[in-house]
């Protein structure tokens, strides 16, 4: 492992000038990512911005009728949160999923969607159910956030600082989880508002999508039945050596088929 510096900035304008320094220094959250990258030479920052010290970044709180979840918030506490299972129980669940208890208590909502792994669970939820990301600059629609493979919106030195989750009216999490990593191999989230119905999938293609034709169908009649027989093109999947294009497409559809399942268990 090549040396590098370590800071630990006790408020967000701190590591923001740290970032912006033009070093290649990266942010640090729970490391689960950051860490394995650097250790297998992926990535060889220059320097650490460590975000625990800095206060409000960690914790869950009603702000109107949104959820705001901190960036620094692991995934263990979303899951055993009775807040966030009150506000939308399928978002406690797909946290509780993810991983190993190693990962979920060290593991961040605001790394997750930061690093924006096409495989992560949270994009999910973040684009399914039309969430708000709160960065130290400005507030981004999730339709604007996830870009594909590892990219979002964030500029360089701009920290993802809490996520604002709308309460759904239903919403429900199907999830084919490699049997290895834990990754999701396919992941549909299906949240349902009065204006209509989101669908988002991860793991899928080359970044989490929206499914426009299931959303359309799901809008016009919310049940198992409108989207029977229902498969994305397969030109739009990942094959590899997990899973080919076409057995991703058809996961698609029945982790769809569980996703309405667990709203129905939900509501
Ligand atoms: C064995 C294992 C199994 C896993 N299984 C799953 C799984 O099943 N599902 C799943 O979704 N994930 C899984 N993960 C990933 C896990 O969810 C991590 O939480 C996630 O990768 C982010 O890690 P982190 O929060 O520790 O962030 P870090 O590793 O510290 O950072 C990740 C990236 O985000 C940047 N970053 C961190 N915080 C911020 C911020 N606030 N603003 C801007 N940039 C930031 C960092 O600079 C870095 O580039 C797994 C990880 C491991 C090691």
């Amino acid at each position: 492992m090549r040396p590098f510096s370590y800071h630990r900035p006790t408020d967000l304008a701190q590591a923001a000038a740290l970032l912006e320094s033009g070093d290649d220094v990266a942010a640090l959250a729970g490391g689960h990512t950051l860490l394995p990258a650097i250790k297998s030479r992926l990535r060889a920052p220059d320097g650490l911005v460590d975000l625990s010290a800095i206060p409000g970044l960690a914790g869950i709180r009603e702000d109107g009728d949104r959820l705001l979840v901190g960036a620094m918030t692991r995934h263990a506490d979303v899951a055993t949160s009775p807040q966030v299972a009150a506000h939308c129980r399928a978002l406690a669940r797909l946290a509780g999923g993810i991983g190993d208890p190693q990962v979920r208590n060290r593991g961040t909502l605001g790394g997750s969607i930061a690093n924006n792994d096409p495989a992560a669970d949270y994009p999910a939820a973040v684009l399914g159910l039309a969430a708000t990301v709160h960065t130290s600059q400005r507030r981004i629609e999730a339709d604007d956030f996830f870009q594909g493979m590892f990219t979002t919106a964030l500029e360089p030195g701009e920290l993802v600082t809490a996520v604002a989750f709308p309460r759904p009216l239903a919403a429900g999490y199907g999830r084919f989880a490699h049997p290895a990593s834990r990754y999701a191999l396919v992941g549909v989230f299906v949240a349902r508002f009065a204006a209509g119905v989101r669908v988002a999938v991860t793991g899928a293609g080359a970044g989490v999508f929206r499914w426009m034709a299931a959303e359309n169908c799901l809008s016009g009649s919310f049940d198992l039945g409108s989207v029977a027989g229902l498969v994305p093109d397969e030109a739009d999947m990942n094959g590899d050596i997990h899973a080919s294009a076409p057995y991703r497409a058809h996961l698609c559809s029945v982790m769809l088929g569980r996703a309405l399942a667990d709203c129905a268990a939900s509501s």
